[in-house]
């Protein structure tokens, strides 16, 4: 990319505000190296000024005693939702995904949330389970996609085939933006071939990137005079068999999610970094519209809409407050607005909203759409709901996952019973965890898609609301929403199976399922009867 710093600030002065927006996440495989790529991401935007900031800030929060503990052991990070940073003009809003796979309900939803996604994939491992799921996600909302190969100072796969695994294993087209020069002992830093400049280091081979050497291609003295033979031979062979074997970047195919530029480089020795915020600086994508009942929402819209992706309780435990993350989606958003909240039929004022910055929090004042503000409440806003400037419209394709595990909640102490039901209502109204009521009996069962999440509910309703639970297993494994077209089979079905229906919060009916092979049989035996894995949380 033979973009300068000057061009892209040039170009973004020319902008309406919402344009130089670049909203997006980072999903990854946990090891691949996420923590180290968002953290060189902010600091070379200036957001942080020193690496290790990301991590020493989770160890920090280890010995605090307020929210910051809690948050802490629930595993997931607060202050790290939203990263916003600004350089040369371009505002980066990035949001953090948790990188364990029990929390993937609250990183899918996240994903409704960006307008692109980097997806770090580690060189020796190639694609992994969970890359391939949140890929999915992204696919099914057509997220552009960056790829960036990591750990390239290492031995990883031939660049060949590492470009043709995500091709082949993703159905996306893919077009390398740079080259390894070298890996593991012959690491000697990264080609970019489009800009023709050679990233290296003045201290040699496997040194950290620090030079920027333009070269006038692959014969420059720059890159032979230092490079081992073998490994420009390497180089030589995967440029030129890169070039025919796949298709230049096509801006077009990139924004619909079918093109994949790839970046191969090293978060830790900071090799590529420079070059993915400049492609996401120049290539977008900008705040795109968003799918809403009856019609899409456009980013230029004068009216202001946003939708909640994310909700945190009790972030001060004296206080039963919580931050709903409002994703902007159109208008320009002033403090103090009135807004209405569609679901409720109610109007909010929104007196303080935050904004996040890498090391502090601002009331935000102004936002635009493809920003992310904090909007303290009460418990009125959660996952899902709608605001707008009186408009009667929802924001859709916000999945509720079928769980995948269910438990039966036991109290210790029965007179909390109240306080329990509260917890778990409010824990659910963040998307923790999902509860159903059984028809038959009293006692709730709750369902996740991570087992790991039952552990944070339980530590969650005993910090937060002093109260003890477990959970004793049930003969159920899944749950799926019922629906029929017509609304007197749907009664009848469910009476007939009362012993296995429960209502979810909302109190949609679910059948809760023994076994896989129920589900199909159960299926086969109710054709009028749909089953579903996913809900839209309207
Ligand atoms: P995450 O789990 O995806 O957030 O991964 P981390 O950023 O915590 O990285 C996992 C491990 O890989 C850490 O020990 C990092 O220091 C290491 N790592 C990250 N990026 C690189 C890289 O480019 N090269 C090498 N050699 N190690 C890296």
């Amino acid at each position: 990319m033979s973009v300068t710093d000057a061009e892209i600030a040039t170009k973004s002065a020319a902008m309406r505000p919402y344009e130089n927006r670049r909203t997006f996440a980072i999903i990854s495989h946990p090891d691949a190296g996420k923590t180290t790529l968002t953290e060189k991401l902010l600091l070379s935007g200036g957001a942080i000024r020193q690496a290790g900031q990301v991590r020493a800030r989770g160890e920090r929060r280890r010995t605090r005693s307020d929210w910051m503990k809690i948050e802490q052991e629930r595993g997931i990070s607060v202050s790290s939702s939203v990263m916003t940073f600004e350089r040369d003009g371009i505002i980066f809003n990035l949001l953090d995904t948790p990188g364990h796979e029990d929390f993937s309900e609250d990183t899918y939803r996240t994903l409704t949330a960006v307008d692109a996604a980097i997806m770090v994939i580690d060189a020796a491992k190639g694609i992994e389970t969970q890359t391939r799921k949140l890929f999915e996600v992204c696919r099914l909302r057509d997220i552009p996609i960056i790829t960036f190969i990591n750990k390239i100072d290492r031995e990883g796969r031939h660049p060949l085939e590492a470009l043709d695994e995500i091709q082949e294993a993703l159905a996306l087209d893919v077009t390398p933006m740079t080259w390894p020069v070298g890996m593991g002992s012959d690491f000697f830093g990264v080609y970019d071939w489009k800009s023709k400049e050679f990233l290296t280091s003045d201290a040699g081979r496997g040194g950290p990137f620090n030079v920027v050497k333009p070269v006038s291609g692959l014969e420059d003295e720059a890159l032979t005079g230092t490079v081992f033979d073998r490994v420009m031979d390497e180089l030589n062979e995967n440029v030129e068999l890169g070039g025919e074997a796949y298709p230049p970047f096509d801006r077009e195919a990139f924004l619909e999610g079918h093109m994949t530029p790839v970046f191969f480089g090293s978060a830790l020795r900071d090799y590529g970094v420079e070059e993915l915020i400049r492609f996401i600086a120049t290539f977008g994508p900008a705040p795109h519209s968003q799918q809403a009942t009856g019609r899409k929402i456009l980013p230029d819209e004068d009216k202001v809409t946003g939708f909640v992706f994310k909700v945190q309780a009790n972030m001060d435990p004296k206080h039963r407050d919580r931050i709903a993350f409002v994703r902007l989606c159109s208008g320009t958003f002033r403090r103090g607005m009135k807004l209405k909240h569609v679901r409720a039929g109610k109007s909010i004022a929104v007196a303080a909203p935050i904004f996040f910055f890498a090391e502090e929090r601002e009331l935000a004042e102004t936002a635009y759409p493809g920003d992310v503000i904090g909007v303290p409440n009460h418990g009125q806003l959660r996952v899902g709901d709608t605001l707008t400037e009186g408009e009667e419209i929802h924001v859709t394709g916000l999945p509720a996952f079928a769980p995948e595990v269910l438990r039966r909640v036991r109290l210790t102490d029965t007179m909390r019973v109240k306080q329990m039901r509260q917890g778990l209502e409010d824990l659910a109204e963040e998307g923790l965890v999902q509860i159903f009521k059984p028809t038959i009996g009293s006692n709730w069962i709750v369902g996740v898609v991570g087992i790991l999440q039952l552990d944070v509910v339980i530590e969650r309703l005993k910090q937060e609301y002093a109260t003890e639970i477990g959970f004793d297993a049930v003969q159920y494994n899944t749950a799926r929403w019922v629906e029929a077209d017509s609304e007197l089979e749907l009664r009848k079905f469910l009476e007939t199976n009362r012993a296995n229906v429960a209502l979810d919060r909302d109190d949609k009916p679910v059948f809760l399922f023994k076994s896989a092979w129920e589900v199909t049989y159960i299926g086969e035996k109710n054709p009028d009867i749909r089953f579903r894995e996913t809900r839209e949380i309207v």
